[in-house]
C-alpha cells in the first residue's frame, strides 16, 4: 500500500501539475472515443498499450474480458456497455483478451474453480469459447489450446455484444464498430480479429 500512496503523492505533485489544462477541461465532461473491455489482469494497462490520455477510453474490466449476452445477467458490465453506447456515443468497442490469462487457464483446467464458485459462475459466459476449443482442438498441446481459447473467447464476447439492444441498433445504423484484440504480455504485440478470414492477424 505504501508504494501506492507514494505514487498518488507523486502524481499530484508532478503528473497532474504537468497536465493540469487537460484535467481542468475533463472536469466538466467526457467524450471518450471507445469502450475498451479488457481483463482485470494487472499486466494489462489500456492507456499504456494504446498511448491514450485520460478522457480517451471508457474502460470496463473483469476477469476474462467478458460481456454477458443481454438478458442473461443484468449487472455492471451490461450497464457499462449501454451507457458507453447510448449516453457517451462511443464509435468503437474493443474487446481485448491477453496471453497467459488466468480466467482462460481456469476454463481449461477447472480444478481451482472448486474454491471459487463466483468465478466459476462468471466463466459460464465464456462456455461457448471453451466448447469450440474442446470439440475442435482437443488434439493440440496445452499452450496452443490456451492461445486458441483466448482468441475464441474474444470472438464469443464480440457475439455477445451484438445481443445488447443498444449495440445492435448502433451497428445497424453503421454508427458503431466492434473490434477483437489479443495482447501479448511478453512482446507488446496485438493481434486483431479479421472477420473475413476468421483469424487473428498482427496489428
Ligand atoms: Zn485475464
Amino acid at each position: 500500500m505504501r508504494k501506492i500512496l507514494e505514487g498518488l503523492s507523486r502524481f499530484q505533485r508532478e503528473a497532474f501539475a504537468e497536465a493540469r489544462p487537460l484535467f481542468e477541461r475533463l472536469a466538466s465532461g467526457q467524450s471518450p472515443e471507445a469502450l475498451f473491455l479488457t481483463c482485470s489482469d494487472s499486466r494489462i494497462v489500456p492507456e499504456l498499450i494504446t498511448q491514450t490520455k485520460p478522457g480517451d477510453l471508457f474502460i470496463c474490466r473483469n476477469a476474462g474480458n467478458i460481456a454477458p449476452a443481454w438478458g442473461e445477467t443484468t449487472g455492471g458490465v451490461s450497464a457499462t456497455i449501454e451507457y458507453a453506447v447510448m449516453a457517451l456515443g462511443v464509435r468503437d468497442i474493443i474487446v481485448c483478451g491477453h496471453s497467459d490469462c488466468g480466467a482462460m487457464k481456469a476454463l481449461l483446467d477447472p480444478e481451482p474453480l472448486a474454491r471459487m464458485p463466483t468465478v466459476a459462475l462468471w466463466l459460464k459466459h465464456a462456455e461457448c469459447a471453451r466448447f469450440v476449443v474442446q470439440e475442435n482442438y482437443a488434439h493440440l498441446g496445452a499452450q496452443d489450446r490456451l492461445a486458441l481459447l483466448i482468441e475464441q473467447n474474444v470472438v464469443a464476447q464480440l457475439a455477445n455484444l451484438g445481443t445488447h439492444p443498444s449495440v445492435a441498433s448502433k451497428l445497424h445504423k453503421g454508427e458503431l464498430a466492434l473490434h477483437g484484440w489479443v495482447y501479448d504480455i511478453a512482446t507488446g504485440a496485438v493481434k486483431a480479429f479479421d472477420r473475413t478470414s476468421g483469424r487473428f492477424l498482427p496489428l
